[in-house]
């Protein structure tokens, strides 16, 4: 079970919805490190600077992490990346570099911080999902693969690791109001609203609730499930 106040980290929290969900995280009075890619990160975290496509960038973070502030105990992988075109001109490259980024880098961060999560012998895994990894989308082949395999992935670090008091998940999100998003076109984004039940978008610090509940005791019974926050656009898939 995790503590009222651990260290937690937060892959990509220097924006969208990862920025959100270390806001909440710091809220509860976890001690947050969040991971930036690119610029400069934002105040009132501590930072380290890690690609989650870089087995060595992800060593190296950890590293820093352990030795100057601890060993993280909620470890959020919420890095990830779209490169969305239909199938038939969907290249091998945009294919792999959308799974290495969104499924191989959650395992990436998530098996690194397995060493520390045994020696506490307790601690939370929590993917950030997506909707469209249970029910898919047109244009998406490689992003909709990315989000189901952490399903995968989720279910048998949570079969693996229950027993030292670790528990795994999946949030998925529907669609968020972040720069992922900000791309889609008026029209597109007015079909996609129409087809949630609640009629609207997501706010990042939705997320960013459920991730706090998850991380927290009250969540302590809770592994292998994947948490849906989506406005019933996926009805529970
Ligand atoms: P944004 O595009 O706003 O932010 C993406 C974040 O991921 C950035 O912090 C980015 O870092 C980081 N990132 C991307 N690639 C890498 C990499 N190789 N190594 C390290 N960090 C990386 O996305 P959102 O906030 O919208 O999405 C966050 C998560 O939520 C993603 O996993 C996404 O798939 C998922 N999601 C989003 C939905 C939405 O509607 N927005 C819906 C469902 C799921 P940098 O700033 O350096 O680029």
């Amino acid at each position: 079970m995790s503590e009222p106040t651990s260290i937690a980290l937060v892959t990509g929290g220097n924006r969208g919805i990862g920025l959100a969900i270390a806001r909440a995280l710091k809220a509860d009075g976890h001690r947050v490190v969040i991971t930036y890619r690119t610029g400069t990160p934002p105040e009132g975290f501590d930072a380290v600077q890690m690609d989650v496509t870089v087995t060595a960038s992800v060593e190296t973070a950890f590293e820093k992490i352990e030795k100057e502030i601890g060993i993280p105990e909620i470890i959020v992988a919420n890095a990830g990346m779209t490169k969305d075109t239909l199938v038939m001109r969907m290249s091998d490259e945009d294919f792999e570099s959308v799974i290495n980024a969104n499924l191989t880098g959650a395992f990436r961060v998530s098996k690194r911080a397995t060493k520390g999560l045994l020696k506490l012998k307790r601690g939370r895994l929590i993917f950030i999902g997506s909707v469209v990894g249970g029910v898919g989308a047109a244009g998406q082949v490689n992003y909709s693969a990315s989000k189901s395999g952490l399903v995968g992935m989720a279910r048998s670090f949570a079969r693996e690791l229950g027993s030292r008091g670790i528990t795994a998940n999946v949030i998925a999100p529907g669609f968020v109001e972040t720069d992922m998003t900000a791309t889609l076109d008026e029209k597109r984004r007015g079909d996609i609203a129409a087809q949630v039940p609640l009629g609207r978008f997501c706010s990042a610090e939705e997320i960013a609730d459920v991730v706090s509940f998850i991380a927290s005791p009250r969540a302590s019974y809770i592994t292998g499930a994947i948490i849906p926050v989506d406005g019933g656009l996926g009805m529970g898939h």
